[in-house]
């Protein structure tokens, strides 16, 4: 029996380790539409639930080898004052857990893959339509070349050619603002001042936020988002390393400094979307998963996480040597509740996040400082309440 996943993205690496631990006998093959697995992307914050998983399939310790894990979460305004504060190690300490650690992309993408060497990985083979047919799923690739296998894991991203095909009322939305994203590499710490390389932040000012998450070796990966009155605005595509500081401009150090600290070319642009939850992840022999299935606004730091999910969760049900098609059923059933509340919740803060009008924003922000700290806790207690 194989099973072909389409997408060496984190849910098509993580998806493969899951199902390699849990069903060895299944055949599996990964096919790539990028002609190379490059050292791309910026950083990534992941939570409690995304240890778990990673603990599910057996690479915990792995990962967290290449990780920082984060003490606390600030929320401050633009001028770096204190909005709101999770304390990661009372947390850690109430739960027994990880709530909060920060990885680089790449970092975490050779790991994944470093646990698969006998999973063929074929690059540049960017899938471009497919059917199924009786007991087979025909592939074709934008290269003319074809291949037949038994089932499909689509973990072809939030562009999924799968989703486009199976769920073509399903839209990508614009969520109302663009990101760029990058790291900078700082030797030395003590050069910029409001840094601490163990405490990650947001600082919200009026329809722009700056995010600074510190990474290992004495990187700091950052965001920063401004509201956009529609995707690939002409005038944020323009944007350039200096219009971006410019636009922080009024933001606390180190905004700046580290905008400027940033190789150009390394910076990174995407306006933010995802769409609105769907009602079906199981297609017959075909299943979508990951972004594909479920893409997420990054306000909640939850997309990954959630593709790490479904990937120990698909290979937890497929542990009781289920046959592919009822195990798909049967993350479904799981995944379609979850994963909408993610979406949903993420949507709404972002629009918090992002308020452009000065009164709302004062008023949003009195209202966050008057939020208990223990709420804080609760949330990554409902971010846990997943069961494998
Ligand atoms: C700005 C930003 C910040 C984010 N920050 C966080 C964060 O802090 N924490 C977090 O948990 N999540 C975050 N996310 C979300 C996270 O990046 C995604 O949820 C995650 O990468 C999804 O993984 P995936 O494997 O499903 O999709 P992807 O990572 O998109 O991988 C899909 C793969 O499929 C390949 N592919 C696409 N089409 C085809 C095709 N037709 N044929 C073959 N291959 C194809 C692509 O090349 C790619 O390698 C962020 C996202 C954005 C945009």
């Amino acid at each position: 029996m194989k099973i072909t996943i389409i997408g060496a993205g984190i849910g098509g690496l993580a998806t493969a380790i899951a199902l390699r631990k849990f069903r060895p006998d299944i055949e599996l093959e990964i096919f790539e539409g990028s002609p190379e697995l490059k050292a791309v992307g910026a950083g990534l914050g992941l939570a409690a639930n995304a240890v778990a998983a990673l603990d599910q399939i057996g690479i915990k310790e792995q990962v967290l080898s290449v990780s920082n894990v984060l003490d606390s979460f600030r929320i401050l305004d633009a001028k770096g004052r204190l909005i709101s504060q999770t304390n990661n190690m009372a947390i850690n300490r109430n739960l027994q857990v990880i709530s909060n650690f920060s990885v680089h992309r790449a970092d975490l993408q050779r790991v994944l893959l470093a646990q698969i060497p006998d999973v063929p990985v074929h690059l540049n083979k960017r899938v471009w339509d497919f059917n199924q047919e009786g007991d087979t799923v025909h592939i074709r690739f934008a290269d003319g070349a074809k291949t037949e296998t038994d089932f499909v894991i689509a973990a072809d991203g939030i562009h999924s050619i799968f989703r486009e095909k199976l769920l073509p009322e399903s839209t990508i939305r614009f969520a109302g603002y663009t990101c760029w994203r990058g790291v900078a590499d700082l030797s030395n710490f003590k050069k910029l001042t409001n840094l601490n390389p163990k405490i990650a932040s947001e600082s919200w000012g009026l329809g722009q936020r700056f995010g600074i998450v510190p990474l290992t070796d004495g990187r700091i990966y950052w965001f920063a988002c401004i509201n956009a009155p529609k995707a690939k605005d002409v005038r944020f595509a323009a944007f350039g390393q200096k219009e971006l500081a410019e636009a922080f401009g009024g933001f606390h150090a180190p905004v700046g400094e580290l905008i400027q600290m940033t190789a150009p070319e390394k910076i990174l642009w995407n306006d933010i979307l995802d769409f609105a939850p769907v009602q079906q992840f199981a297609f017959g022999r075909v299943l979508l998963l990951g972004d594909a299935a479920h893409a997420t606004t990054p306000n909640m730091g939850q997309g990954a996480c959630q593709a790490i999910e479904d990937a120990a969760i698909l290979g937890k049900i497929l542990a009781k040597n289920l046959g592919p098609q009822a195990a798909f059923q049967a993350f479904e059933e799981k995944r379609l509740k979850r994963t909408a509340f993610i979406v949903k919740r993420s949507w709404q803060l972002g629009k918090l996040a992002q308020v452009g009008n000065p009164l709302l924003a004062g008023l949003r922000n009195f209202l966050l400082r008057q939020v208990p700290e223990r709420m804080n806790e609760q949330q990554v207690k409902a971010l846990l309440n997943v069961e494998f």
